[in-house]
Order: C-alpha cells, then structure tokens, then sequence
C-alpha cells in the first residue's frame, strides 16, 4: 500500500497481491470519526472468492429463476391474450348457441362475394331466411330445452350442408343461406333436403315446421348491401297471402309484395281523410228466421268507396287496420252509424229489427271502451236493444277475465253480443256457456262441410251437436254463407233458427235494405 494513497485516504478496498500477481488477501479499510483512527480488516482472497462464487452461483440461479418466471408469465399472458382474442373473434364472427357463422360474418362474406363476382354474370345466388314456424307452439310444448333441441339440429343440417354453394347464417331469431343455383328448383331441393333433415329430433314426436323466404339476385344485378335482401325475403316469409300454416313451405320474393307492403301503409294514411271524405259506406246484410222466411235482423258491413270510385271489398283493408290498431275508426264509424240509423227508423215509424256492428278484438285491448262506448250511446238509449255487437270467438282468448268483464257490462248496458265466427281457429265449446252471448253464428265453413245428400255425414252431426248446445243454453243459432235451397233446409231440419247468406241476400246498401224492411214480405224459397 502506498503512503500516498492511505495518506490520501482514498481507498476503501483493496486487494494484497502475491509475488505471482493474483491477489492473497483483500483488505478493507473503514475510517473512523477520531482523527487518524481507521478500522482495519484482512480476509485471505481465497475465501472471498468463495463467497463472491456462492453470490455469483445464487445471484445466477436468481436471474435464471426470474427469466424462467419471466418466460411462463410472458406464455400464458400469450395463451390468455390469444384464448380471449379467439373468444372475441367467435363472439363477433359466429353465433354463440349454434356455432354458425353470425350476420357480421355475412356481411363480410357477402362484400366477398358482391366484390368477387361483380364482374362475372354467370354466376346465380339465392339468398334465403329460414324460420321454424311452429317454433312458439313447440316451445309451448315441450318447453325450452327441447325447442332448443329443434333450434340447434336445424343448426347441425345446415352445417352439414355447407359446402361452396350453400352457405349458412344465423341471425337473430332467423337462419340464413347464401344459395348458389341455377334456378328456383334447384334453391328448392337444397331447402326441402334441409328441412326434412332437420324436421325432427330423437324421441319426440311431434316435428318442427320451416318456413323459408327466398329473394335471388344474380351476380349483376346484386345490390350493394345484403340488408336490402334480407328485407326482401322478410317480406316474402311474413307475405300474409301465404296459408300453408300447417306445412313447410318456401315463398319466393316477387316485386308485388312490395307493392302490397306499400299499398297498406298508403291505406293508413288514407284511412282518416277517408272518412271525413264520405268514403266508407255501410252495407247491411239481412238475416232471416229460417223457419218463418221473415226477415230478422241484418249484419253491418263496411264498404270503402275508395277516392269516390270503386268499391273495396273488407278484406283488403280489415286485415290491415287490424294489424296497426286503426279498426277501431272503422268500428266507430259503423256503430255511430246505426245508432243514426236505428234512430232514423223509430222516427219514421219502421219496423225495427236488430242491427249487429262487428266489434274487431282489438278494440278490447282499449281500457276506455266503456267509457268511450257510454259517452257515444247519450240520447240513443231507447234503440240500445237493437244494436248486436258482433265479437269473433278468437277475441276471448286474449284475456279471458277482462274480455268477460266487457262482455258482461256491454250486456248490462242492454245490448246484444253474438259470437261470430265459431268454428274457426279456437273453437271451445266451453266458451259458449262461459260468455253472455245471446246468439252463436256458425261460420261459413260448417256449411261448406255439410254435404246435403248424406244427412247423417260427421259433418252433418257436428252442425246438429252444436245447434243442440246452443239450445240447451238457451242461446239463439245462426249460420252464416248460406247459399243453396239445400243448405237452407237441412239447417232448419236441423234446429237451426236464423240464417245469412247469399241464398237470402248479399249485403246491401242502405237504402235497397230499407226497401226490404218497410216491404215485410215473406221470403220465397228459389232453387
Ligand atoms: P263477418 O263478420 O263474418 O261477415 C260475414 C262475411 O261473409 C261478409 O263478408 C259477408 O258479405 C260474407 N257473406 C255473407 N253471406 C255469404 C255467402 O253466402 N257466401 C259467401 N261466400 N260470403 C258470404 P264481408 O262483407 O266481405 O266482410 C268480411 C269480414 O270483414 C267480416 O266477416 C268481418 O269480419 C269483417 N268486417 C266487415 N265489416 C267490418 C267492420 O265494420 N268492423 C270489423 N271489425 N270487421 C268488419
Ligand atoms: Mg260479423
Ligand atoms: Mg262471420
């Protein structure tokens, strides 16, 4: 050690070296606060290598513990990203239930195809929204698990169809198919191969029913968004012209149904200026008592002398007003009608005969019929008992309590209520006994069943049966569309006591009704 440096009192450590070079022993010096005063201390190199080596060996174990460490958490972190990137994707791209590729991942593949054969005319594409139509009632059913069962084996056919001309989606509550096809036959194989494949599921008998709307595009004439064609086969799957409830059924789209869509929400919008302008007529159809051939009564029917220059028949734009509610406009107008109409009659001394006004289920859902029914009869009360409030069966099911409340003070309020329509959709004999109904109309397709040559047909004892409860309940029967000498008889044979229909008369207007009336003239029988 030099004089210099301890005199310097700048080393701290240093290293006592051999002859040889390598260090014999480190040496530390501490200086202590005395003056002059330092603590010395001497470890032979040896040992000190030995601990430097122990805290090199631990320090590199460390490091390579830390990297190890360092490697897995950087593995898994990799793996957890990638897992979740992968959930995401299939989140985004596919349907989580059934596994198919979701509506996301059709627009993509649609862009694909849009753009890769924009340029190519030759080629043909389908595309097609699949529902099950018997889903709710299978659900009703059978509950949710098995529904699901239906659901995902639908999911399963059509991923076994997949191939390069058959495409499947899932949407919302739809299932989807790009379909590459010639023509229409083709679309339709590859569909009806799908639905009997999917059509039922093990150890269940009953099976689901499919209900596809199709639009086709060609290459070049493929619109730019595939929203455009799934509103067109929508409109194709809900078309109301389509009556094949109770089968599978395909239902290609065609410009007309677009026309339809079009021309109802027209009519919406005419609906109100409609009346104001004199358009709606009523129209009233006699009724006769089957054994007398004497007029009884008549049915108000609503004519739409639409713009002042034809006659438009219910059925083009009942279903229609039903369908957004505005019936109840209709409904008023008629029954505002004959209470003018009725008062007219009293006046001017005509015999008055009941008038039944159809009443559209709707017009229960309004909490303030009553009220509203109540306002509307002030100064008419000595005609209320002409007026017979026509109601379809299908109207009590919606909510039977408060449809029997209805019923019931309608009943107090003193006018009439028949059941129109029974036969149709929801028979329940029950109801017959269960509302205060002063009259059931048999519906027209009692009639059509009955064959008149063989009096004692199913047919034939189910009218009998129907006509012998109403009776028991001491409630009035009427069949509606009668049309034949034939019809007539054996309805009356048969203990039935009123009658509409062609055979007597169509529904009239007013004036050539009044005629009818004020003549009171027994109805001859014709063939
Ligand atoms: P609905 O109440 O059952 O009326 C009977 C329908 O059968 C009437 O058709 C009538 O013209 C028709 N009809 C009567 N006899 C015969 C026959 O012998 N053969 C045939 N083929 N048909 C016959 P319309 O006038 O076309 O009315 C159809 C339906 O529209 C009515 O059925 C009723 O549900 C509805 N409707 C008519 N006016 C109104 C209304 O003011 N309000 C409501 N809510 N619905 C109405
Ligand atoms: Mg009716
Ligand atoms: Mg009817």
């Amino acid at each position: 050690i030099s004089q210099r440096q301890i005199q310097n009192q700048v080393i701290d450590n240093l290293y006592v070296f051999q002859g040889n070079g390598l260090p014999a022993h480190y040496m530390s010096i501490i200086r202590l606060p005395y003056d002059g005063w330092s603590f010395v201390y001497m470890l032979p190199a040896s040992e000190l290598d030995t601990k430097i080596r122990a805290i090199m060996t631990m320090f590199g174990f460390l490091t390579i513990g830390t990297l190890v460490i360092l490697t897995i958490l950087l593995v898994y972190y990799e793996y957890t990203v990638e897992t979740n990137r992968k959930k995401m994707y299939n989140l985004a791209y596919y349907d989580e239930f059934t596994g198919l590729p979701n509506r996301v991942n059709l627009r993509n593949n649609y862009k694909e195809v849009y753009e890769s054969t924009y340029h190519d005319h030759i080629d043909k594409y389908y595309f097609a929204t699949v529902i099950i139509s018997n889903f709710h009632m299978l659900h009703n059913l059978y509950g949710t698990e098995i529904s699901n069962r239906f659901e995902l084996k639908l999911a399963s056919s059509m991923k076994q169809m997949e191939s390069r001309l058959f495409t499947p989606y899932k949407g919302n509550n739809s299932y989807y198919a790009i379909i590459k096809a010639d023509n229409r036959g083709e679309v339709e194989i590859a569909l009806r191969k799908l639905f009997a494949s999917a059509q039922s599921i093990d150890n269940i008998e009953y099976r689901s029913l499919f209900k596809a709307g199709v639009c086709s595009f060609t290459s070049s004439s493929m619109p730019h968004n595939i929203d455009d064609i799934m509103d067109k086969c929508s409109i194709a799957l809900y078309d109301h012209k389509d009556e094949n409830v109770n089968r599978n059924s395909i239902v290609f789209f065609v410009p007309a149904m677009q026309e339809e869509i079009i021309r109802q929400n027209n009519l919406e919008k005419e609906l109100i200026p409609a009346i104001y302008n004199g358009e709606f007529l009523v129209y009233l159809q006699p009724k006769y008592d089957l054994n007398s051939n004497r007029l009884s009564g008549a049915e108000a029917l609503i004519r739409w002398n639409y713009k002042l220059q034809r006659l438009l028949p219910p059925g083009q734009f009942i279903p229609v007003f039903e369908k957004n509610g505005s019936i109840a406009h209709i409904d008023n107008f008629i029954f505002v009608s004959i209470l003018d109409l009725l008062k007219r009659w009293k006046e001017q001394g005509y015999r008055l005969v009941p008038i039944s006004v159809n009443f559209s289920q709707v017009q229960f859902r309004n909490p303030n019929l009553l009220r509203d029914l109540k306002h509307r009869i002030r100064g008419y009360e000595d005609i209320i008992r002409y007026i017979d409030i026509e109601i379809t069966e299908s109207a009590t099911i919606d909510s039977q309590e408060t449809v029997l409340e209805i019923l019931n003070e309608l009943k107090e309020i003193g006018f009439k209520l028949s059941m129109d329509d029974f036969g149709t959709g929801y028979s329940c004999l029950s109801n017959i006994s269960l509302y205060p109904f002063d009259t059931i109309k048999l519906d027209k397709s009692f009639v059509d069943k009955i064959d008149v040559n063989f009096k004692s047909s199913p047919d034939v004892m189910l009218v009998s049966d129907v006509i012998q409860i109403t009776k028991h309940f001491g409630i009035h029967s009427l069949v509606e569309g009668v049309e034949n000498l034939d019809q007539k008889n054996i309805l009356r044979d048969l203990g039935c006591e009123y009658c509409q229909g062609y055979y007597y008369s169509a529904p009239l207007p007013v004036a050539e009704f009044e005629r009818l009336l004020c003549e009171d003239k027994i109805f001859e029988d014709w063939r």
